[in-house]
């Protein structure tokens, strides 16, 4: 780039770093010390801030608040054992961002104001980005309608922000999920391949009543017949079915994931066979049943690779084999995490080093 971006910064006066227990994180709930917010005002994406993390003010007509248009992305930064910042496939979510963008009539974001904005949040915030094992910085990219309008038609004015979190390790031990035949999360023409606020609102009540039920997670398929595994919560679903990878393909009721394109790649260049493919649940409930079905897993940001233990389905838990550290799922969650972590070469261009 030939001219930086401007960006107005207003530091905090005194970090509130000393007040956070970084030997116990818990996920989401502590702020570093800025934020990066920029609005959208006549056309045009205004010059970006970085402001101390706090609270903002806006009218009770704001229209997100009323007809959602509001959109996020989730990913994260870690530092190495030489103290350097390396983001994970930042590039993948401002597109990915920019997807939800289109289809929710909001304007995009441009590149140097999410990648500049993210990297001088990140360098000004270095500090809160823990470097102990498993840690990392949770970072959160969002964007909102923000006039004060009753009446359902896109916002004029917006805003964009990036806060960030120091999260823990996210150890989870592996998850029972009931596979969803009644509620839908995304339907042939709706939104579920965009990251927009309200796919997550509708899931609250399905979610709860798994859970109810004494499972972590949903397994939703698909909305006409309930026949075909799509996703599970805010991840995307991944087996090993006979010594193949095999995932949904991606559409416009599935959420293309980052870990989820990451761990296939990571399979070819094992040598893996990868099948992006539908996947019924009576093959799935079979396979598992003859042992033919591997492993079964979750993949996105927030847990990188979620084992799943437990598949429930009308009424029958069906379990998977116990875990064991030559799984493909524990293989390549290493091996993604060195990447991450700077541990082992970059060697396929995922790291923005800051
Ligand atoms: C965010 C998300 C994922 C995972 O995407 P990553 O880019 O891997 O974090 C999967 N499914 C849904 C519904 C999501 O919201």
């Amino acid at each position: 780039m030939t001219d930086t971006l401007q960006i107005d910064i207003h530091p905090i006066e005194k970090s509130r770093i000393d007040t956070v227990d970084f030997d116990n994180l818990v996920f989401g709930r502590s702020f570093s010390d800025h934020m990066l917010s920029v609005d959208y005002q006549n056309g045009e994406w205004q010059r970006p801030q970085i402001l101390p993390f706090g609270d903002i003010t806006f009218s009770p007509a704001m229209m997100s608040l009323h007809y959602g248009q509001a959109i996020f992305e989730g990913m994260k930064a870690y530092k190495s054992a030489s103290g350097e910042i390396l983001v994970f496939r930042p590039e993948e979510n401002w597109k990915r961002l920019n997807k939800s963008a289109d289809r929710m009539c909001m304007p995009a974001i441009p590149e140097d104001i999410f990648m500049e904005g993210l990297s001088a949040l990140l360098s000004l915030d270095s500090a809160w980005i823990p470097a102990k094992e498993g840690c990392s910085m949770y970072i959160r990219p969002f964007m909102f309608s923000t006039d004060g309008y009753v009446g359902v038609s896109p916002s004029k004015g917006y805003k964009f922000m990036i806060f960030t979190c120091p999260v823990g390790a996210y150890y989870t031990k592996p998850i029972r999920v009931r596979v969803e035949t009644k509620f839908i999360r995304a339907a042939h023409g709706g939104v579920g391949f965009s990251k927009n606020a309200g796919n997550y609102g509708a899931s609250l009540y399905p979610t709860k009543l798994a859970s109810d039920a004494g499972y972590d997670q949903i397994i939703w398929t698909d909305a006409s017949e309930h026949k075909f595994v799509e996703e599970a919560g805010t991840m995307n679903l991944m087996f090993v079915i006979d010594g193949k990878l095999v995932t949904a393909p991606i559409g416009d009721t599935i959420l293309d994931g980052v870990t989820r394109k990451s761990v296939i790649q990571v399979a070819r260049d094992f040598g893996m066979a990868v099948e992006e493919r539908q996947l019924s649940i009576q093959e799935l409930t079979e396979g598992v049943t003859s042992g033919k079905v591997q492993e079964a897993f979750g993949a996105g940001t927030a847990a990188v690779i979620a084992p799943i233990a437990t598949i429930g389905y009308d009424g029958v838990d069906y379990e998977l084999p116990a875990q064991s550290l030559d799984l493909f799922s524990r293989r390549v969650f290493t091996e993604i995490d060195n990447i991450k972590t700077g541990k082992i070469a970059d060697t396929r261009g995922w790291i923005m080093k800051i």
